[in-house]
Protein backbone atom coordinates (compact mmCIF):
# COMPACT_ATOMS: atom_id res chain seq x y z
CA UNK A 1 0.00 0.00 0.00
CA UNK A 2 1.56 2.88 -0.52
CA UNK A 3 1.37 6.33 0.85
CA UNK A 4 -0.22 8.21 -1.48
CA UNK A 5 -0.73 7.75 -5.06
CA UNK A 6 -0.63 10.74 -7.51
CA UNK A 7 -2.55 10.05 -10.77
CA UNK A 8 -1.43 12.56 -13.54
CA UNK A 9 2.40 13.66 -13.93
CA UNK A 10 2.05 16.92 -15.21
CA UNK A 11 3.13 20.04 -12.93
CA UNK A 12 0.35 19.29 -10.84
CA UNK A 13 1.15 15.92 -10.24
CA UNK A 14 5.14 16.27 -9.71
CA UNK A 15 4.54 19.42 -7.91
CA UNK A 16 2.49 17.68 -4.98
CA UNK A 17 4.59 14.79 -5.46
CA UNK A 18 7.70 16.29 -4.53
CA UNK A 19 5.90 18.30 -1.72
CA UNK A 20 4.84 14.96 -0.09
CA UNK A 21 8.87 13.47 -0.84
CA UNK A 22 10.08 16.45 0.86
CA UNK A 23 8.17 16.08 3.47
CA UNK A 24 9.68 12.21 4.47
CA UNK A 25 6.42 10.35 2.68
CA UNK A 26 6.91 8.09 -0.43
CA UNK A 27 4.38 8.98 -3.09
CA UNK A 28 3.90 7.35 -6.29
CA UNK A 29 3.37 9.20 -9.44
CA UNK A 30 1.50 7.47 -11.99
CA UNK A 31 1.60 8.88 -15.66
CA UNK A 32 3.77 9.74 -18.76
CA UNK A 33 5.44 12.45 -17.73
CA UNK A 34 4.06 16.41 -18.87
CA UNK A 35 2.29 14.32 -21.54
CA UNK A 36 0.18 17.57 -22.12
CA UNK A 37 3.15 19.90 -23.04
CA UNK A 38 4.54 17.26 -25.28
CA UNK A 39 1.32 15.90 -27.16
CA UNK A 40 -1.47 18.80 -26.44
CA UNK A 41 0.52 22.01 -27.02
CA UNK A 42 1.27 23.37 -30.83
CA UNK A 43 5.05 23.21 -31.54
CA UNK A 44 5.29 26.93 -32.73
CA UNK A 45 3.36 27.65 -29.80
CA UNK A 46 5.54 30.45 -27.16
CA UNK A 47 5.26 29.80 -23.44
CA UNK A 48 1.89 31.34 -22.68
CA UNK A 49 2.71 32.44 -18.76
CA UNK A 50 5.82 34.14 -17.30
CA UNK A 51 9.02 32.23 -17.04
CA UNK A 52 8.75 32.85 -13.16
CA UNK A 53 5.43 31.32 -12.63
CA UNK A 54 6.28 28.65 -15.02
CA UNK A 55 8.37 26.50 -13.07
CA UNK A 56 7.84 22.71 -11.55
CA UNK A 57 7.28 23.17 -7.89
CA UNK A 58 10.04 21.66 -5.31
CA UNK A 59 9.73 23.51 -1.75
CA UNK A 60 13.68 23.74 -2.30
CA UNK A 61 13.22 25.50 -5.27
CA UNK A 62 15.33 22.36 -7.19
CA UNK A 63 13.77 23.32 -10.50
CA UNK A 64 13.43 26.85 -10.38
CA UNK A 65 12.36 27.73 -14.32
CA UNK A 66 14.44 31.43 -14.70
CA UNK A 67 17.96 29.01 -12.78
CA UNK A 68 17.43 26.73 -15.71
CA UNK A 69 17.15 29.51 -18.14
CA UNK A 70 19.91 31.53 -17.11
CA UNK A 71 22.12 28.35 -17.13
CA UNK A 72 20.82 26.10 -20.09
CA UNK A 73 19.58 29.06 -22.48
CA UNK A 74 21.62 32.30 -21.56
CA UNK A 75 20.63 33.57 -24.50
CA UNK A 76 17.08 32.92 -24.47
CA UNK A 77 15.53 36.46 -24.68
CA UNK A 78 11.59 37.12 -24.40
CA UNK A 79 9.27 34.87 -24.59
CA UNK A 80 9.99 31.28 -24.24
CA UNK A 81 9.34 28.88 -26.81
CA UNK A 82 7.78 25.79 -26.26
CA UNK A 83 10.46 23.10 -27.39
CA UNK A 84 13.02 24.75 -24.76
CA UNK A 85 10.54 24.47 -22.25
CA UNK A 86 9.88 20.94 -22.92
CA UNK A 87 13.95 20.54 -22.63
CA UNK A 88 12.92 21.85 -19.15
CA UNK A 89 10.61 19.37 -18.15
CA UNK A 90 12.91 16.49 -19.77
CA UNK A 91 15.39 18.08 -17.10
CA UNK A 92 12.88 17.71 -14.63
CA UNK A 93 12.12 14.02 -15.27
CA UNK A 94 15.81 13.18 -15.16
CA UNK A 95 15.97 14.45 -11.40
CA UNK A 96 12.89 13.30 -9.60
CA UNK A 97 13.62 11.42 -6.52
CA UNK A 98 10.16 9.58 -5.99
CA UNK A 99 8.58 6.41 -7.92
CA UNK A 100 7.15 7.26 -11.55
CA UNK A 101 5.57 4.64 -13.15
CA UNK A 102 5.18 5.75 -16.69
CA UNK A 103 1.36 3.70 -17.52
CA UNK A 104 -2.10 5.09 -17.23
CA UNK A 105 -4.83 4.19 -14.92
CA UNK A 106 -7.67 2.84 -16.12
CA UNK A 107 -9.87 2.18 -12.92
CA UNK A 108 -10.01 3.93 -9.58
CA UNK A 109 -11.91 2.54 -6.78
CA UNK A 110 -12.45 2.01 -3.51
CA UNK A 111 -11.60 -0.79 -1.40
CA UNK A 112 -13.42 -1.97 1.71
CA UNK A 113 -15.11 -0.11 4.56
CA UNK A 114 -11.95 1.05 5.85
CA UNK A 115 -11.28 3.47 3.11
CA UNK A 116 -8.55 3.03 0.73
CA UNK A 117 -8.54 2.77 -2.96
CA UNK A 118 -7.06 0.51 -5.96
CA UNK A 119 -6.09 2.04 -9.40
CA UNK A 120 -5.65 -0.43 -11.63
CA UNK A 121 -3.40 0.17 -14.66
CA UNK A 122 -3.56 -0.02 -18.79
CA UNK A 123 -0.29 -2.72 -18.17
CA UNK A 124 -2.53 -5.04 -15.72
CA UNK A 125 -0.54 -3.61 -12.14
CA UNK A 126 -2.90 -2.75 -8.99
CA UNK A 127 -1.44 0.26 -6.67
CA UNK A 128 -3.49 0.86 -3.56
CA UNK A 129 -3.03 3.62 -1.21
CA UNK A 130 -4.85 5.25 1.25
CA UNK A 131 -4.81 8.99 -0.47
CA UNK A 132 -5.31 9.27 -3.95
CA UNK A 133 -4.58 12.83 -5.82
CA UNK A 134 -6.18 13.22 -9.43
CA UNK A 135 -3.83 15.63 -11.51
CA UNK A 136 -4.86 14.77 -14.70
CA UNK A 137 -5.36 17.71 -16.35
CA UNK A 138 -7.65 18.98 -18.66
CA UNK A 139 -7.58 16.16 -20.86
CA UNK A 140 -10.80 14.54 -20.47
CA UNK A 141 -12.44 18.19 -20.54
CA UNK A 142 -12.35 19.00 -24.09
CA UNK A 143 -15.70 21.23 -24.32
CA UNK A 144 -17.41 21.15 -27.80
CA UNK A 145 -20.39 23.49 -28.96
CA UNK A 146 -23.43 21.54 -29.83
CA UNK A 147 -23.15 22.46 -33.67
CA UNK A 148 -19.97 21.11 -33.28
CA UNK A 149 -20.32 18.26 -31.69
CA UNK A 150 -22.71 17.14 -34.21
CA UNK A 151 -20.68 16.58 -36.81
CA UNK A 152 -18.97 13.42 -37.91
CA UNK A 153 -15.94 12.84 -35.97
CA UNK A 154 -13.77 13.00 -39.15
CA UNK A 155 -15.05 16.64 -40.04
CA UNK A 156 -13.88 17.96 -36.51
CA UNK A 157 -11.48 18.25 -34.02
CA UNK A 158 -10.57 20.09 -30.47
CA UNK A 159 -7.90 22.07 -30.18
CA UNK A 160 -6.38 19.34 -27.52
CA UNK A 161 -5.96 17.18 -30.44
CA UNK A 162 -2.79 19.22 -31.38
CA UNK A 163 -1.02 15.71 -33.87
CA UNK A 164 -4.49 15.92 -36.21
CA UNK A 165 -4.54 20.02 -35.78
CA UNK A 166 -0.87 19.97 -37.20
CA UNK A 167 -1.45 17.51 -39.82
CA UNK A 168 -3.82 19.14 -41.59
CA UNK A 169 -2.24 20.66 -44.94
CA UNK A 170 -4.64 22.19 -47.80
CA UNK A 171 -8.01 22.18 -46.32
CA UNK A 172 -10.39 24.63 -45.85
CA UNK A 173 -10.85 24.82 -41.77
CA UNK A 174 -12.89 26.70 -39.97
CA UNK A 175 -11.63 27.68 -36.29
CA UNK A 176 -14.01 28.30 -34.05
CA UNK A 177 -13.28 30.38 -30.80
CA UNK A 178 -11.43 34.15 -29.65
CA UNK A 179 -9.00 33.09 -27.22
CA UNK A 180 -5.23 31.81 -26.95
CA UNK A 181 -6.17 28.17 -28.29
CA UNK A 182 -7.90 29.73 -31.18
CA UNK A 183 -5.15 32.38 -32.04
CA UNK A 184 -2.74 29.14 -31.61
CA UNK A 185 -4.45 27.49 -34.02
CA UNK A 186 -5.10 29.62 -36.59
CA UNK A 187 -1.28 30.79 -36.54
CA UNK A 188 -0.51 27.06 -36.62
CA UNK A 189 -2.72 26.53 -39.93
CA UNK A 190 -2.80 29.48 -41.88
CA UNK A 191 0.63 28.89 -43.87
CA UNK A 192 -0.68 25.17 -45.46
CA UNK A 193 -4.50 25.73 -45.27
CA UNK A 194 -7.31 27.77 -45.99
CA UNK A 195 -7.99 28.95 -42.82
CA UNK A 196 -11.35 30.97 -41.55
CA UNK A 197 -11.46 32.22 -38.16
CA UNK A 198 -14.86 32.80 -36.25
CA UNK A 199 -15.21 33.92 -33.30
CA UNK A 200 -17.99 35.98 -31.48
CA UNK A 201 -15.70 39.25 -31.11
CA UNK A 202 -12.25 40.14 -31.92
CA UNK A 203 -9.70 38.64 -29.77
CA UNK A 204 -7.89 40.86 -26.93
CA UNK A 205 -4.07 40.93 -27.43
CA UNK A 206 -3.15 41.90 -23.83
CA UNK A 207 0.54 42.13 -23.16
CA UNK A 208 2.51 38.91 -22.32
CA UNK A 209 4.27 37.30 -20.50
CA UNK A 210 3.12 39.62 -17.96
CA UNK A 211 6.63 40.25 -16.98
CA UNK A 212 5.40 41.45 -13.40
CA UNK A 213 8.07 43.11 -11.15
CA UNK A 214 9.35 40.25 -8.58
CA UNK A 215 8.35 42.31 -5.87
CA UNK A 216 4.96 42.16 -6.41
CA UNK A 217 4.47 38.82 -8.33
CA UNK A 218 5.84 37.19 -4.63
CA UNK A 219 3.45 39.67 -2.80
CA UNK A 220 0.52 38.07 -5.71
CA UNK A 221 1.65 34.21 -4.80
CA UNK A 222 1.90 34.99 -1.63
CA UNK A 223 -1.90 35.82 -1.16
CA UNK A 224 -2.79 33.60 -3.76
CA UNK A 225 -4.09 31.69 -0.60
CA UNK A 226 -6.80 34.01 0.10
CA UNK A 227 -8.78 33.31 -3.45
CA UNK A 228 -9.99 30.58 -1.57
CA UNK A 229 -12.35 32.90 1.07
CA UNK A 230 -13.95 34.49 -2.16
CA UNK A 231 -17.30 33.72 -2.64
CA UNK A 232 -17.93 30.91 -6.30
CA UNK A 233 -19.82 33.55 -7.96
CA UNK A 234 -16.96 36.21 -7.64
CA UNK A 235 -14.11 33.67 -8.56
CA UNK A 236 -16.17 32.14 -11.58
CA UNK A 237 -15.84 36.02 -12.54
CA UNK A 238 -12.65 36.19 -12.02
CA UNK A 239 -12.22 33.39 -14.18
CA UNK A 240 -14.01 34.32 -16.75
CA UNK A 241 -12.17 37.73 -17.54
CA UNK A 242 -9.17 35.90 -17.48
CA UNK A 243 -9.83 33.53 -20.06
CA UNK A 244 -11.76 36.29 -22.17
CA UNK A 245 -9.24 38.67 -22.09
CA UNK A 246 -5.68 37.10 -22.88
CA UNK A 247 -4.40 36.40 -26.20
CA UNK A 248 -0.89 36.90 -26.67
CA UNK A 249 0.57 39.92 -28.50
CA UNK A 250 2.80 37.55 -31.10
CA UNK A 251 -0.45 36.24 -32.16
CA UNK A 252 -1.57 39.57 -33.67
CA UNK A 253 -0.18 38.75 -36.88
CA UNK A 254 -2.47 35.75 -37.49
CA UNK A 255 -5.77 37.78 -36.97
CA UNK A 256 -3.82 40.40 -39.62
CA UNK A 257 -3.22 38.62 -42.18
CA UNK A 258 -5.51 39.10 -44.77
CA UNK A 259 -5.72 35.64 -46.31
CA UNK A 260 -7.69 34.47 -42.96
CA UNK A 261 -11.28 34.89 -43.74
CA UNK A 262 -12.91 36.16 -40.25
CA UNK A 263 -16.38 35.75 -39.42
CA UNK A 264 -17.69 37.75 -36.14
CA UNK A 265 -20.56 35.45 -35.22
CA UNK A 266 -21.24 32.75 -32.87
CA UNK A 267 -20.52 29.42 -33.72
CA UNK A 268 -24.36 28.51 -33.64
CA UNK A 269 -25.59 31.03 -35.46
CA UNK A 270 -23.14 29.43 -38.73
CA UNK A 271 -26.23 26.49 -39.09
CA UNK A 272 -23.42 24.01 -40.19
CA UNK A 273 -24.41 20.53 -41.12
CA UNK A 274 -22.35 17.88 -42.79
CA UNK A 275 -22.68 17.34 -46.36
CA UNK A 276 -20.67 14.39 -47.44
CA UNK A 277 -16.99 14.87 -46.62
CA UNK A 278 -17.40 18.92 -46.21
CA UNK A 279 -18.96 20.84 -43.55
CA UNK A 280 -21.79 23.35 -44.59
CA UNK A 281 -22.92 26.59 -43.45
CA UNK A 282 -26.08 28.09 -43.80
CA UNK A 283 -25.06 31.03 -46.13
CA UNK A 284 -22.88 28.72 -48.16
CA UNK A 285 -19.36 28.53 -47.23
CA UNK A 286 -17.56 25.15 -47.34
CA UNK A 287 -15.29 23.62 -44.88
CA UNK A 288 -12.87 20.52 -45.06
CA UNK A 289 -12.32 20.40 -41.34
CA UNK A 290 -13.44 22.16 -38.37
CA UNK A 291 -11.05 22.73 -35.75
CA UNK A 292 -12.77 23.59 -32.12
CA UNK A 293 -10.80 26.08 -29.92
CA UNK A 294 -13.24 26.17 -27.66
CA UNK A 295 -12.05 25.50 -24.10
CA UNK A 296 -12.62 23.02 -21.55
CA UNK A 297 -15.31 22.42 -18.54
CA UNK A 298 -13.96 19.95 -15.89
CA UNK A 299 -16.96 17.75 -14.49
CA UNK A 300 -16.37 14.74 -12.83
CA UNK A 301 -17.77 13.03 -15.98
CA UNK A 302 -14.85 13.86 -17.73
CA UNK A 303 -12.42 11.54 -14.97
CA UNK A 304 -13.63 8.64 -17.09
CA UNK A 305 -11.37 6.14 -15.08
CA UNK A 306 -13.41 6.40 -11.77
CA UNK A 307 -15.38 3.67 -10.50
CA UNK A 308 -19.21 4.59 -10.88
CA UNK A 309 -19.68 4.22 -6.97
CA UNK A 310 -16.52 7.09 -7.04
CA UNK A 311 -18.69 9.16 -9.70
CA UNK A 312 -21.52 9.52 -7.55
CA UNK A 313 -19.83 9.52 -4.41
CA UNK A 314 -18.24 13.37 -6.27
CA UNK A 315 -21.80 14.17 -7.13
CA UNK A 316 -22.54 12.38 -9.97
CA UNK A 317 -21.12 13.44 -14.15
CA UNK A 318 -22.91 16.53 -14.74
CA UNK A 319 -21.23 17.63 -11.32
CA UNK A 320 -18.08 20.41 -11.01
CA UNK A 321 -15.65 19.40 -8.59
CA UNK A 322 -15.66 21.52 -5.49
CA UNK A 323 -12.61 20.13 -3.35
CA UNK A 324 -11.91 22.00 -0.09
CA UNK A 325 -9.33 24.40 1.55
CA UNK A 326 -6.90 21.71 1.44
CA UNK A 327 -7.89 20.14 -1.92
CA UNK A 328 -9.79 16.91 -0.33
CA UNK A 329 -12.97 16.32 -2.31
CA UNK A 330 -16.16 15.03 -0.68
CA UNK A 331 -14.88 11.39 -0.54
CA UNK A 332 -12.27 11.49 2.41
CA UNK A 333 -8.50 10.75 1.42
CA UNK A 334 -9.74 12.06 -2.64
CA UNK A 335 -7.52 14.89 -3.48
CA UNK A 336 -8.06 16.92 -6.53
CA UNK A 337 -5.88 19.46 -8.19
CA UNK A 338 -5.79 21.50 -11.14
CA UNK A 339 -7.76 22.45 -12.85
CA UNK A 340 -10.53 20.18 -11.05
CA UNK A 341 -10.19 22.59 -8.15
CA UNK A 342 -10.88 25.75 -10.25
CA UNK A 343 -14.30 26.05 -8.94
CA UNK A 344 -12.81 26.85 -5.17
CA UNK A 345 -9.42 28.06 -5.98
CA UNK A 346 -10.24 30.67 -8.97
CA UNK A 347 -8.04 30.47 -12.14
CA UNK A 348 -4.85 30.12 -11.18
CA UNK A 349 -5.55 26.38 -10.65
CA UNK A 350 -5.53 25.64 -15.00
CA UNK A 351 -2.02 27.24 -14.66
CA UNK A 352 1.05 26.05 -13.53
CA UNK A 353 0.84 29.31 -11.14
CA UNK A 354 -1.16 27.25 -8.78
CA UNK A 355 0.51 24.36 -8.55
CA UNK A 356 2.80 25.18 -5.36
CA UNK A 357 -0.35 26.38 -3.32
CA UNK A 358 -1.91 23.09 -4.59
CA UNK A 359 0.78 20.86 -3.65
CA UNK A 360 1.23 22.65 -0.01
CA UNK A 361 -2.80 22.66 0.40
CA UNK A 362 -1.92 18.43 0.14
CA UNK A 363 0.89 18.56 1.66
CA UNK A 364 -0.91 20.26 4.66
CA UNK A 365 -3.79 17.65 4.49
CA UNK A 366 -1.55 14.67 4.35
CA UNK A 367 1.08 15.29 7.10
CA UNK A 368 4.82 14.06 6.77
CA UNK A 369 7.29 12.64 9.00
CA UNK A 370 10.83 13.92 7.71
CA UNK A 371 11.85 17.60 6.67
CA UNK A 372 13.81 15.97 3.82
CA UNK A 373 15.25 19.21 2.91
CA UNK A 374 17.00 19.86 6.36
CA UNK A 375 17.19 16.24 7.22
CA UNK A 376 15.27 16.00 10.42
CA UNK A 377 11.84 15.02 11.51
C1 LIG B 1 -2.09 24.49 -25.60
C2 LIG B 1 -1.91 24.80 -24.16
C3 LIG B 1 -1.00 25.76 -23.76
C4 LIG B 1 -0.81 26.06 -22.40
N1 LIG B 1 0.10 27.01 -22.04
C5 LIG B 1 0.30 27.28 -20.74
C6 LIG B 1 1.33 28.20 -20.31
O1 LIG B 1 2.05 28.77 -21.11
N2 LIG B 1 1.49 28.40 -18.98
C7 LIG B 1 0.75 27.76 -18.05
O2 LIG B 1 0.97 27.98 -16.86
N3 LIG B 1 -0.22 26.91 -18.43
C8 LIG B 1 -0.47 26.63 -19.73
N4 LIG B 1 -1.42 25.73 -20.11
C9 LIG B 1 -2.30 25.14 -19.10
C10 LIG B 1 -1.79 23.76 -18.64
O3 LIG B 1 -2.90 22.96 -18.56
C11 LIG B 1 -1.09 23.91 -17.31
O4 LIG B 1 0.07 24.67 -17.44
C12 LIG B 1 -0.59 22.62 -16.69
O5 LIG B 1 -0.08 21.72 -17.64
C13 LIG B 1 -1.63 21.98 -15.85
O6 LIG B 1 -1.01 20.98 -15.12
P1 LIG B 1 -1.78 19.69 -14.66
O7 LIG B 1 -0.77 18.84 -13.97
O8 LIG B 1 -3.00 20.07 -13.93
O9 LIG B 1 -2.30 19.01 -16.00
P2 LIG B 1 -1.51 18.40 -17.24
O10 LIG B 1 -0.29 19.14 -17.55
O11 LIG B 1 -2.53 18.25 -18.30
O12 LIG B 1 -1.07 16.99 -16.72
C14 LIG B 1 -1.99 15.95 -16.49
C15 LIG B 1 -1.31 14.67 -16.82
O13 LIG B 1 -2.14 13.58 -16.43
C16 LIG B 1 -2.08 12.59 -17.41
N5 LIG B 1 -3.24 11.72 -17.29
C17 LIG B 1 -4.51 11.96 -17.65
N6 LIG B 1 -5.29 10.90 -17.37
C18 LIG B 1 -4.48 9.98 -16.82
C19 LIG B 1 -4.68 8.66 -16.32
N7 LIG B 1 -5.89 8.09 -16.34
N8 LIG B 1 -3.61 7.97 -15.83
C20 LIG B 1 -2.39 8.55 -15.79
N9 LIG B 1 -2.12 9.79 -16.26
C21 LIG B 1 -3.17 10.49 -16.75
C22 LIG B 1 -1.97 13.35 -18.71
O14 LIG B 1 -1.45 12.54 -19.72
C23 LIG B 1 -1.05 14.49 -18.30
O15 LIG B 1 0.30 14.13 -18.49
C24 LIG B 1 -1.60 25.39 -21.44
C25 LIG B 1 -2.51 24.42 -21.84
C26 LIG B 1 -2.66 24.11 -23.18
C27 LIG B 1 -3.65 23.06 -23.58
Amino acid sequence: MSEALIIGAGPYGIGVAQELWARGLEPTVVGEPFATWHEHTPDAMLLRSDPKASGIHSPDRRYDFPVYLRAQAPKAAGSVEVTLFRDYLQWVVERLPFRLVRDRAERLERIGAGGGFEATLAGGERLRADRVVLATGLGGHSYLPPSVAALPEELRLHSWEVARMQALAGERVLVVGGGQSAAEAVEALRHSNRVTWASRRPPFFFREPLRVPSPLFKTFLAAYGLLYLLPPAVLRRISAAVFRTTVSPYLARAWNDPAVGKLGTDVEALGLWAEGREVVSGSGERWDQVVAATGYRATVGGLSYLSPELTEALGGAAAVPAPDARFESRVPGLFLVGCLAESTWGPAMRFILGSKQAARGVAKAVGGRTDRRRGRS
